[in-house]
């Protein structure tokens, strides 16, 4: 994709992708529950500055962006509309299925942590588009590093 088509889609998409983001995390801190004693060790080994901030939402199913610039944008940029869980801000979602999948919440926390150490929703928004859309979903810095930190979370494969 053309870098000047790349930058006109962050342009244009970064302010409902961030309206969307502060609303659901708005709900998320009023509805979520806060860290297990385990998650917040976790946290804290993922970089997570404002630990007690965080807030846990379990959900039947991860909430997609209901416009049709953000769902355009979401394909684009090759993130699934299926997704198991999503750090927006401080809040996380986790569905159902997976509410006691560790390395799934240690992933998510490692994106709180990226949130913080952009600057918050927009900066980190802006960093995730610009990189997805360059490098792909698989390969943007920010997905690679939520999921090594995880790696050692995971739990051994069942028989
Ligand atoms: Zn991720």
């Amino acid at each position: 994709m053309a870098p000047v088509f790349q930058k006109f889609l962050v342009v244009f998409a970064l302010p409902l992708a961030d309206r969307w983001v502060q609303h659901q995390e708005k709900k998320i801190l009023n509805e979520g529950r806060e860290l297990s004693e385990w998650e917040v060790d976790w946290a804290h080994d993922v970089g997570v500055m404002d630990v007690s901030r965080v807030r846990i939402a379990i959900v039947p199913e991860v909430p997609t962006p209901g416009s049709a610039p953000l769902q355009f944008l979401a394909k684009l940029v090759g993130l699934s509309m299926k997704a198991s869980g999503m750090a927006l801000g401080h809040g996380i979602y986790v569905e159902a299925i997976n509410a006691t999948n560790p390395s799934l919440i240690v992933h998510e926390l490692v994106h709180v942590a990226q949130y913080e150490r952009l600057g918050g929703i927009r900066n980190f928004l802006r960093e995730y588009l610009i990189q997805c859309l360059r490098d792909g979903y698989w390969d943007a810095f920010l997905e690679r590093e939520a999921r090594e930190l995880a790696l050692k979370y995971a739990r051994p494969p069942e028989r």
